[in-house]
């Protein structure tokens, strides 16, 4: 059995997305020569998988930087013959594989030595002591000035009834001569005579290497048909677009599922010692599912917290501020219109990045809009379903 230690200055619960970015910013703000809090990272999980990949819209400062492996200057969206395309080589679609992350923030957290990484630990409950938390382990105890949980939400922290689930399976593939634009990510491919929003996401990795990723949506991760959604038709469908696409000279490489809450989540609160982040801290986008740029900014001011708090003696931790209330509010009335109406959403998406330009696009779906990005993006979407979207939204709130 591994020993922890009795007590830490921070604990990280889970060393997924955020809780290495908040790990790799912390390690950023403290100057080198400077004493840093103890920080303790517990990990579920006994290995890494290369599990996942993050895109994201390059528009800001991070640690990850350098291990960005592909950028791309133009993206698009599909239907049918339609394609509207648009391009901003200084602000790079980019992906970052969940391996090199990791290995930049394992690198990083190597240089410090207040920094330890246990990982095969499964955390359970929280309790709150005099001096700190008291986080129960698989391996036994230990106590903590402050908890930064990043452990995925429960069922109970979801506000399920304003969302849905964004249902996808994705593979990366080797094909000798795919024919797809090596600067252009299509960021969706609306699929005809499939029920409910369906689109391919296409990338290309190099000129014999795709990821291709086929997304739809559920309104109940826990009925059946969801279930089978995920593991029945999502990777076959996948699989004949790919043979229409590119024939059967394809090999699958690696893959990639997701069921990712589209929905507000109601953070759990315990004390100021204690601070939920990443997803179970309502840091992903709900209308669109992306986490990694509020993920960064999140992990950025939580760093400054902790260095403050360090510094200063005082324990206590305030969640950052990742939205406006008016981003927030057109979420709710995007998912709402997506709930009522999800056969109209294809024409949505196209009409809404015809009439956007691109930067409008890249600071909205990057969660940096400004208020003009904002304006632009509600001239773009048809008023009709949208003001039903906000009078239900308005009646039920
Ligand atoms: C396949 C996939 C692709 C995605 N692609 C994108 C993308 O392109 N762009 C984007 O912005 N977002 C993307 N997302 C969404 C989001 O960015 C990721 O889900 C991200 O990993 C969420 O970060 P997190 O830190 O909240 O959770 P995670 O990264 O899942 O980290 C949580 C960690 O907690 C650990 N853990 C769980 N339970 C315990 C426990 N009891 N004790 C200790 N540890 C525990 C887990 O093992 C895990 O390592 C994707 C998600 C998935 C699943």
């Amino acid at each position: 059995m591994l020993s922890l230690p009795p007590d830490t200055d921070v604990a990280i619960l889970g060393a997924g997305l955020a809780g290495l970015s908040i790990a790799s910013w912390l390690i950023d703000v403290i100057p080198p020569h400077a004493s840093a809090p103890r920080v303790h990272l517990l990990e579920a999980r006994q290995a890494d998988t290369n599990d996942r990949t993050w895109c994201f819209w390059d528009q800001q400062p991070h640690p990850f930087r350098k291990a960005i492996s592909h950028r791309w200057p133009r993206w698009q969206v599909r239907f049918g013959n339609q394609c509207v395309e648009r391009e901003d080589a200084e602000h790079c679609y980019s992906l970052l594989s969940a391996s090199a992350m990791r290995r930049s923030a394992y690198a990083a957290m190597a240089t410090r030595p207040e920094f330890d990484f246990t990982r095969g630990v499964d955390v359970g409950t929280i309790s709150p002591q005099d001096d700190g938390l008291h986080i129960a382990t698989s391996q036994g105890g230990l106590t903590s000035k402050l908890v930064i949980d990043t452990r995925p939400p429960q069922a109970a922290m979801l506000s399920s009834h304003e969302g849905v689930w964004q249902v996808f399976h994705g593979v990366e593939v080797h094909c000798p001569d795919h024919g797809v634009s090596p600067s252009t990510a299509c960021l969706m491919d609306f699929q005809t005579g499939f029920s409910g929003v369906n689109f391919v996401y296409l990338l290309p990795l190099d000129d014999h290497r795709l990821l291709a990723e086929w997304t739809c949506f559920h309104v109940d991760k826990t009925h059946p048909d969801c279930q089978r959604l995920l593991t029945q038709q999502v990777p076959p469908q996948l699989s004949d677009w790919l043979n229409k696409r590119l024939g059967t000279q394809w090999t699958l490489s690696r893959q990639e599922t997701g069921c990712l809450p589209m929905m507000p989540v109601v953070a759990p609160q315990l004390n100021p010692r204690y601070l939920a982040a990443g997803i179970r801290g309502g840091w992903m986008r709900p209308a669109t599912g992306y986490m990694f740029a509020s993920c960064q900014r999140g992990a950025a001011d939580v760093a400054r917290q902790i260095q403050r708090a360090s510094q200063t003696g005082r324990w206590e931790l305030t969640p950052p501020r990742l939205r406006s209330s008016a981003l927030e509010w057109m979420d709710k009335v995007f998912l709402q219109a997506l709930r009522q109406s999800p056969e109209q959403a294809p024409g949505w998406f196209m009409q809404l990045f015809e009439r956007t330009r691109a930067i409008e696009q890249r600071r909205f779906l990057g969660d940096e809009p400004r208020l003009s990005d904002l304006l632009a993006i509600m001239r773009g979407l048809p008023a009709g379903p949208f003001l039903k979207a906000a009078i239900r939204l308005a009646r039920h709130s």
